[in-house]
């Protein structure tokens, strides 16, 4: 099946299972606005506590706040939002549509990307194990002629970037023929500069209302509260401090889903160093969050690093992690070395002193700052593109597709569901104990409709790891039988044994474990 197809029914079975829905949706919807069903808020706030423990517990010195969304307007002056959180937009004239110019081009590079790699491909068919891709690459003429093509729109591109320079980036999207998806022409607006930050009204009219923004990103709020948690905290350098929250984002093109949203959740990590040392901790930074997208174990091979061709002009080093989406390698998180950007910029707004004294110096310095940023939901996506699969197999003699989210245990919504195999004969009665015993540890599903055939199918839909059925042995010899989603192998086990059978398979700890 294509990858835009699998794309497509992934975003259904979110709807339909209770992860995600369209916001406002009797309304008929708000762009690339979402809301969380039942079983999305559970693996969201699962997704939260992975990030939260792994950095707040797992770092004796980092620690976490919660900061307001709306902070005081010159806080977005000083970061540089008002005057340079720009993204590039460009309108066809002919189907009205507006698109990134900067996306375009990059979705340009991506075809001679494309193009190479198909030759690779066929290539690889014909000669098999005797094939060397590095030496096919460096001769092939179709290859050469396509990376020539690819580094000269590269090289462009990056000074048209690097100087914002609008003019020359409408003119490559002329020169290579780019043409709008939608209605097939090359009619463009010229290029022009949007700024993507909400804004709203504090206060009345009569007060003098202050116009303030929905934080763009939560990362200012840490910047604003670094003295506040030094001193209170007793921190000493390099230590680090993390949020979870919600920003916002006027994105001029919001597509694919909860990919890209103008409301949306972030969780990111500031981590406050002695300037000269930031680039160690940014390599180390690097190898611990690469470490912790791979302990989830969807497969190495599924990531990459992406480093910064442009870098912002306070960063001096910045690496994405990427997965590869149903829709190609995409970015799910940033790593970005800020130097002391940040802070040396609230100093001076705000008249605060705002330094490190460091008493093996003896001296006071503005801190350098290495910072991980990665969103919830972009990472939700990742999740459930990398478990949602669609399976073979034989049921009563006859072939058949089920449809299963292998979602790793410990971030699954509900953890097992506990069926009666018939709703008499005290059957019922006897799943209720077990559920009542266990949901205190567990988020636990009680389940009677339909035959135990279509309630497994069910549950392998949202993603339970387990299913507990009773049966009319259970209430001779207190024994039930345990079905494993993705084996689907059933296992005769004693009640009592059901919590720590359980528990080791959802264990925070265990993953914990296989960070270090
Ligand atoms: P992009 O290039 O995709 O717009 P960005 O480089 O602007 O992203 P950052 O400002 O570094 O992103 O934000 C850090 C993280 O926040 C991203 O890696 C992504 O996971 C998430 N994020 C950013 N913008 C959005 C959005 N509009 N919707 C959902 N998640 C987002």
């Amino acid at each position: 099946m294509a990858q835009e197809d699998i794309f497509k029914k992934l975003v259904a079975h979110c709807k339909e299972y209770g992860y995600v829905f369209q916001s406002s949706e009797i309304y008929d919807g708000l762009g690339a606005v979402y809301d969380y069903g039942q079983n999305g808020v559970e693996l969201k706030n699962n997704i939260k506590k992975y990030w939260w423990d792994s950095m707040v517990l797992l770092h004796e010195n980092v620690v976490g706040i919660d900061s307001a969304i709306f902070m005081h307007p010159t806080i977005w002056k000083a970061s540089g939002h008002v005057d340079a959180f720009n993204d590039p937009l460009i309108d066809n004239k002919d189907s009205k549509k507006r698109y990134r110019a900067d996306v375009l081009i990059e979705e340009q590079l991506a075809k001679y990307e494309e193009k190479m790699d198909k030759e690779v491909a066929k290539a690889q068919k014909r000669f098999g194990d005797a094939f060397d891709e590095k030496q096919f690459r460096e001769t092939n003429p179709r290859v050469l002629a396509n990376q020539e093509k690819w580094n000269a729109l590269h090289a462009r591109f990056s000074d048209a970037l690097n100087a914002s320079d609008l003019a020359e980036l409408k003119q490559i999207i002329e020169d290579e023929g780019i043409v709008c998806p939608i209605s097939g022409s090359r009619n463009w607006t010229d290029v022009r500069q949007f700024n993507l930050m909400f804004s709203t009204d504090m206060g009345s009219t009569a007060d003098g209302a202050l116009k303030i923004y929905l934080r763009p990103e939560t990362a200012q709020g840490i910047f604003v509260n670094y003295l506040n948690v030094q001193k209170t905290g007793r921190m000493k350098l390099p230590f680090g401090i993390a949020q979870i929250g919600k920003a916002f984002r006027n994105e001029i093109v919001a597509r694919q889903f909860i990919f890209r949203m103008r409301e949306f959740e972030q969780m990111e990590m500031q981590f406050f160093v002695k300037p000269g040392t930031e680039l160690d901790w940014f390599d180390k930074w690097k190898e611990t969050r690469i470490n912790w997208h791979r302990a989830l174990g969807f497969g190495d091979e599924n990531y990459r690093f992406h480093v910064h061709e442009k870098l912002a002009h306070y960063a001096n080093a910045a690496v994405d992690v990427e997965y590869k989406f149903p829709f190609g390698f995409k970015e799910v998180e940033g790593i970005h070395s800020r130097t002391d950007f940040d802070l040396s910029q609230h100093q001076k707004y705000s008249g605060k002193k705002i330094q490190y004294f460091d008493p093996e110096l003896g001296e006071s310095y503005v801190p350098y700052v290495v910072e991980t940023s990665i969103g919830v939901d972009r990472m939700f996506l990742q999740v459930v593109a990398a478990s949602y699969c669609e399976e073979e197999v034989e049921s009563n003699g006859k072939k058949d597709t089920r449809v299963v989210m292998k979602l790793p245990p410990v971030l699954a919504p509900v953890k097992l569901a506990v069926m009666p195999l018939v709703k008499k004969d005290g059957l019922p009665e006897k799943a209720r104990e077990i559920i009542d015993d266990l949901k205190f540890d567990f988020n636990c599903q009680y389940d009677e409709k339909d035959s135990i055939g279509k309630r497994y199918r069910r549950q392998d839909a949202i993603g339970t790891p387990f299913c507990v059925t009773v049966d009319h042995q259970t209430l001779e010899d207190q024994t039930v039988t345990i079905r494993f989603r993705d084996t689907m192998e059933q296992e005769r086990v004693a009640i009592a044994e059901l919590k720590n059978m359980i528990a080791d398979q959802v264990s925070f700890k265990k993953l914990f474990a296989k960070l270090k």
